[in-house]
């Protein structure tokens, strides 16, 4: 394992509660902004601070060689924390149910790791972003000019994962996550009394049948070997027992890890919709909005990647070609920038972690050193010693 100082191990641990105490939601990560900055430039690193809202850059330059990118992510959840330990959320409703505390205090601890080390040869960018959970912040620090202030030849990315045990980690060249896309399907029929449906145009019935139908793009319009889901997540309409009303809205969203099968996806749901409406004589729109696009490692870069996890974890401790994930990460959005490689961090100790975005879930601080060990190794690795 790479030594990381125990100072530097003691503080990852504090700033990893202290974060977890203060959860702020997407481009609202000021406090945490703030005590990202204070730290790294206290290590003498540059920090860039307002990429993306947010987001901040900080920069470690050690004379002439590649430049690389660290990426962790900053914001928290929209979860009332069901923990009662000292250091649980004192924001009501909010909380760090992801790890992104955890994420944000490994990286902040391998800058000030990495900033102690007189032979790196080159520059490390410590890229710290927003709104990770639905709100694209990764997208807004590359819309916001990321990669052509701060250039670099491969960016990479981590996340804890529960169900794999602490000390190890997975990952695979290629698809790692899926892409996020959601779908609003209005359906107008026309209303009417409960007790005469005669005399209306009922929307119900055909929203239960394109919430059936819709299960059949997986099983029936894709291919067995084309993993996707769809998943209706809302139906809303009606006020009264005894009103059919005129409109009801679904929602949902699918996931899979190929652009075209998203547009063969968004063209079944349309002409499932239009089928069904047409033969039920009601009406309806529909919207198809692409949010995050897959996260897919490139090849290369998951062999640094690997060989870097190696030095940490050995041989046994890195899972090569894991299971990808139906869960998304708008990491996908550097990666469509730069090649690079996503990693999990094993979460679960001598008990099984809670779930990611669980009530009960808390990042698992055993990891906390292996993490920054990761980064440390990764960036030793990519940046020539002087
Ligand atoms: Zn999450
Ligand atoms: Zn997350």
């Amino acid at each position: 394992m790479t030594a990381i100082d125990s100072d530097i191990a003691h503080d990852m641990v504090r700033w990893r509660r202290d974060l977890h105490a203060h959860p702020e939601l997407a481009f609202c990560e000021h406090r945490t902004a703030d005590l990202v900055a204070k730290e790294l430039e206290e290590a003498g690193l540059v920090v860039t601070r307002g990429l993306g809202k947010t987001g901040i850059v900080a920069t470690l330059v050690s004379g002439e060689g590649p430049a690389i990118a660290l990426r962790a992510d900053m914001d928290a959840l929209p979860v009332h924390e069901a923990n009662t330990f000292g250091h649980a959320s004192t924001t009501q409703g909010t909380m760090h149910a992801c790890g992104h505390d955890g994420h944000t205090s490994i990286l902040l601890g391998a800058a000030k790791a990495l900033a102690r080390d007189p032979q790196l040869r080159g520059t490390v960018h410590f890229v710290f972003q927003p709104a990770e959970e639905n709100e694209g912040g990764g997208r807004a620090m590359v819309n916001d000019g990321l990669f052509d202030r701060f250039p670099v030849q491969a960016v990479y990315g981590m996340h804890n994962w529960p169900g794999l045990p602490a000390g190890q980690f997975a990952i695979n060249h290629g698809p790692m996550m899926a892409a996020l896309d959601t779908f609003e399907i209005c359906i107008t029929g026309r209303g009417s009394h409960a007790a005469m449906p005669e005399r209306g145009i009922d929307p119900f019935i055909s929203v239960a049948q394109i919430t059936l139908a819709l299960q059949t793009i997986p099983s029936r319009t894709l291919s067995a070997m084309d993993a996707a889901v769809v998943s209706v997540t809302q139906i809303h309409g009606g006020d009264a027992w005894n009103v059919i009303p005129d409109a009801v809205t679904i929602r949902g969203t699918a996931r899979c890890f190929d652009p075209m099968i998203q547009d063969r996806i968004e063209a079944a749901i349309r002409s499932i919709v239009r089928g069904i409406v047409d033969s039920n004589g009601a009406t309806a729109s529909v919207e198809y909005t692409r949010r995050y696009p897959p996260t897919v490692n490139t090849h290369s870069e998951t062999d640094r990647a690997i060989a870097a996890a190696r030095l940490v974890a050995g041989e046994s401790g890195v899972q090569i070609g894991c299971r990808p994930s139906m869960a998304s990460e708008d990491f996908a959005f550097m990666l469509q920038s730069k090649p690079g490689a996503y990693i999990w961090l094993g979460a679960d100790g001598t008990s099984p972690s809670a779930a990611l975005h669980n009530p009960h879930y808390d990042f698992n601080d055993e990891t906390l050193v292996i993490g920054a060990s990761y980064w440390v190794a990764l960036a030793r690795q990519e940046l020539p010693r002087g």
